[in-house]
């Protein structure tokens, strides 16, 4: 199975948790960012609306030609920063090669792994292109926690994850630096 997704895992974890809910504030669509993967091809960005989920979610994968994709599930219901964080997440998948490598065991730790990298590379590009401060980072992490807790993630995970990528936030260098030092470091351990 190709697909590398915390969106799907997401997705699959909402429909066990749906719960009837008031109708939820609405938000703008962000424009999608310029996305290449790790063999050069364009990736697109293609939306996805399934009102019974209210949570945004994204998915990464190649469809039936092989075209490399992101699908933005339910962007309206996130803040325009959260959006961003999501498009930019799913993209890292295509940037690491995660989409046309085996799937590692969902929750396992690799998988968890690829997961923090794809955060990292997220919020280094927002900071570094995007020029987010202090205020958006908040505001990705709170849209992250209202998220995660609305789809029943236990507080460790939601806390685990908000940690990193306030210290991913703090790094030196570049999200290309970063992209590069993973790569060599899967090379290394083939
Ligand atoms: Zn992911």
């Amino acid at each position: 199975m190709k697909t590398i997704a915390l969106g799907l895992m997401l997705l699959l974890m909402i429909d066990m948790h749906a719960i009837a809910q008031e109708t939820p504030k609405k938000y703008e669509i962000a424009e999608p960012p310029k996305c290449i993967n790790n063999k050069g091809e364009q990736v697109e960005f293609r939306q996805h609306n399934n009102t019974r989920l209210q949570v945004a979610a994204g998915i990464a994968n190649r469809d039936g030609q092989g075209i490399p994709f992101v699908v933005r599930v339910n962007y309206a219901f996130s803040p325009l920063e959260f959006q961003s964080f999501i498009d930019r997440h799913e993209c890292a998948h295509h940037q690491t090669g995660d989409v046309d490598r085996p799937h590692p065991p969902r929750n396992g730790s690799e998988h968890l792994l690829n997961e923090s990298i794809s955060d990292c590379i997220a919020i280094l590009r927002l900071r570094d292109e995007e020029n987010y401060g202090e205020d958006r980072l908040k505001a990705v992490i709170s849209a992250m926690r209202t998220d995660m807790t609305k789809i029943g993630f236990p507080k460790i995970s939601i806390t685990s994850r908000i940690s990193n990528v306030e210290n991913c936030y703090k790094r030196d260098g570049s999200p290309a630096d970063f992209i590069e030092a993973i790569k060599i470091r899967r090379a290394q351990n083939q």
